[in-house]
């Protein structure tokens, strides 16, 4: 058994210690408890914001050259770390050993990325309309930024936000999931450690409490968000009421389309890792098979065959292929929807209710004949949960794709280079792949959603500066 790690908030370069509020239980091994932490108040919140807005101006004087370094270093001690990392959040959330790995390698290729673009901030020049007039365009940091991540990705989601918001000068006040905030801790440690000036990554933790109070602080000047539609919907408001600017990354109800003319392994490789790798608990994650009636049967029996063969178990075995999700209450939240699923009469063909799994542990459960409207078609279920949509054809199958509220990725299994064209111009998603997994995306490329999943400017790639930065426009005559 390995010791509870007990948690302090960092703050102005020094550990604040409170009251224990809350807790995390290892999903995998109910007897481990991983850690227990303090919950932000006000006075925390008002005092990191502070903090922050000095290591603005000390960003400002550090310089481009030094933020690179400092970025770079980071990501070189990931890369270094990445073992002990990965355990850590293994035994936190669940997540698979070789999946936690991959993320912390993801993390840190975020943080090499931008350490070049710190240095390709770069404005532009216009001649005027105005005789003998110029216009300069630049891009300034915005200031302190409040980071609120979720806990499916512990270390790529606060990666892909702190970042760039250092490459542009920007300070973050970070209120990580309470569920993966051991290894939020540990990601802190290795930021703290880069040389950059105190407050430029302020940590608070706390459950939604905490986050409220960041988001409802002064001298923040913009919020970068990543979890449910529900939150995302309350942190907006509250960044409205402030007048500050705000981006938010939220769920999905992801489909993926597959045609008759589909490659059949293609098809199953791609439902399988999107509907159940990292446990269903992806933003992108498949929940919606949307499949023609020629390859519907053939496609049914081989993913099932596929996904009989998945080894679940110990996320810390090399060889596991789904741990468990991150949470009990997780498991209780996502029991309750396939309930409901299997009483307004939705026949599970695997997993499903019957299934049961000891702790954290959720059978891959696949329905078939689901239905457009029900829960199935139109509530995210973060979990290892997918739904067959039996189509006649393309046509058919792009209405029930669109027809949902939210709008992260959709996926097309074809050979048809027609269908395959068509549907990119008509899914109604930010992400779209073709002979691909849902999930799964290039921490160079930007990334997002439309509908109610995303709100505000795309966050990766050469996208993320829109946010961090504010654009400027001078004209200047010289007289
Ligand atoms: P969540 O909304 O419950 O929590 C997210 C964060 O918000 C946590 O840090 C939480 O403590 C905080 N929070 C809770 N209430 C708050 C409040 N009132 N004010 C401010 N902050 C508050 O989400 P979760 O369960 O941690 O994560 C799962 C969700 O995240 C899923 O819906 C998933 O689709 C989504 N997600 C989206 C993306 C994306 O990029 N689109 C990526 C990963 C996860």
């Amino acid at each position: 058994m390995t010791e509870t790690i007990r948690l302090a908030h960092h703050v102005g370069g020094r550990a604040v210690d409170g009251a224990m509020t809350f807790s995390q239980a290892s999903p995998s091994n109910p007897d481990d408890l991983v850690v227990e932490g303090p919950e932000a108040d006000a006075a925390l919140v008002a005092e990191a914001v502070a903090n922050a807005r000095s290591a603005v101006d000390a960003l400002d004087q550090v310089g481009i050259e030094a933020r690179a370094d400092a970025l770079s270093r980071i990501g070189r001690t990931l890369l270094a770390n990445a073992d002990r990392l990965a355990l850590l959040a293994t035994r936190e959330t669940g997540k698979t050993i070789n999946d936690a790995k991959g993320e912390v390698v993801r993390a840190a290729r975020t943080f090499d990325f931008f350490a070049g673009e710190a240095l390709r901030n770069i404005g532009e020049r216009f001649a005027s309309t105005r005789p003998g007039a110029m216009v300069e365009v630049d891009y300034a940091p915005v200031g302190v930024v409040a980071a609120i991540t979720p806990w499916n990705f512990p270390f790529a989601i606060p990666a892909w936000k702190i970042a760039p918001a250092i490459a542009f000068g920007n300070a973050v006040v970070w209120k990580p999931s309470e569920i993966a905030s051991a290894s939020a801790d540990a990601f802190r440690a290795i930021l703290a450690e880069a040389g950059l000036p105190v407050g430029t990554v302020e940590m608070l933790l706390g459950a939604g409490g905490a986050g409220a109070a960041l988001t409802g602080a002064d001298g923040v000047d913009a919020i970068s968000f990543t979890g449910s539609v529900a939150t995302g919907n309350r942190v907006v408001r509250a960044a409205a009421e402030k007048g500050v600017r705000a981006q938010m990354e939220m769920g999905g109800v992801n489909g993926l389309i597959i045609l008759d003319d589909a490659n059949l392994d293609v098809a199953v490789d791609c439902a399988i890792n999107g509907a159940y790798f990292n446990a269903g608990q992806r933003c992108t994650a498949t929940s919606r098979i949307i499949i023609t009636d020629g390859i519907a049967d053939r496609f049914i029996a081989a993913f099932i065959e596929r996904a009989k063969a998945l080894k679940i178990g110990d996320p810390r075995d090399p060889q596991t292929q789904i741990g468990s999700l991150a949470a009990f209450k997780q498991k209780t939240l996502i029991a309750s929807q396939v309930e409901q699923a299997e009483a307004a009469g939705f026949k599970p063909l695997i997993g499903g209710s019957a299934d049961a799994r000891p702790h954290a542990f959720f059978a891959p459960t696949l329905f078939d004949n689901a239905a457009p409207a029900s829960l199935l078609g139109q509530e995210e279920i973060f979990g290892p949960v997918a739904g067959i949509f039996r189509v006649r054809d393309f046509e058919e199958a792009m209405t029930v794709l669109n027809n949902n509220r939210y709008g992260l990725s959709s996926s097309i299994c074809t050979r048809s280079l027609v269908h395959a064209e068509q549907f990119k111009r008509r899914a109604r998603t930010g992400m779209r792949m073709v002979n691909m997994p849902t999930a799964g995306a290039d921490y160079h490329a930007p990334f997002g959603g439309v509908g109610i999943s995303s709100f505000g400017p795309r966050e990766q790639g050469r996208a993320a500066r829109t946010f961090y930065t504010t654009l400027h426009t001078t004209y200047q005559l010289a007289v």
